[in-house]
């Protein structure tokens, strides 16, 4: 895609710093520097977001987070780490490129990911016969 800022990262058009590279996939450090190691993993060919994409591109951008995520946990002194993906505008999603996003944490790292849980009444039973499958 000529307009995608990601497509532009992987053709080297627009520059990164990567973390990783293989044949199918990219990862990079997200440019906010708004929690150490943020990192974003993105497949090398175009797809919109998570319901566009093949299962074969999901298969290996699935195999890359791990990878990664396994060695923050092993080799970089992380213990956990947060994987995140917005999927449409409603979501939050802003670069209409398929990307995960990797967050490295430590015990006690003060990292917000998600916002406090505010419980509901809701209607358990209606929500599950309104979404099953
Ligand atoms: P989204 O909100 O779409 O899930 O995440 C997009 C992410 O891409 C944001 O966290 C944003 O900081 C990051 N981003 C946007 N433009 C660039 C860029 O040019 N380079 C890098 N490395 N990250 C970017
Ligand atoms: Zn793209």
């Amino acid at each position: 895609m000529d307009d995608c800022i990601f497509c532009k990262i992987v053709s080297g058009e627009i520059p990164c710093h990567k973390i990783y590279e293989d044949e199918f996939t990219l990862a990079f450090l997200d440019i906010s520097g708004d929690i150490y190691g943020h990192t974003l993993v993105v497949p090398k060919y175009h797809a919109d977001n998570l319901l566009m994409a093949n299962d074969e591109m999901l298969d290996h951008i699935l195999k890359t987070v791990r990878r990664i995520s396994k060695h923050y946990v092993d080799d970089c002194g992380f213990t956990g780490v947060n994987i995140m993906n917005n999927t449409g505008l409603s979501a939050g999603q802003t670069i209409m490129h398929l990307h995960f996003h990797i967050i490295p944490r430590k015990e006690n790292d003060n990292v917000k990911v998600y916002p406090d849980k505010v419980e509901h009444d809701f209607d358990f039973a209606e929500i599950c016969n309104f979404l099953k499958i």
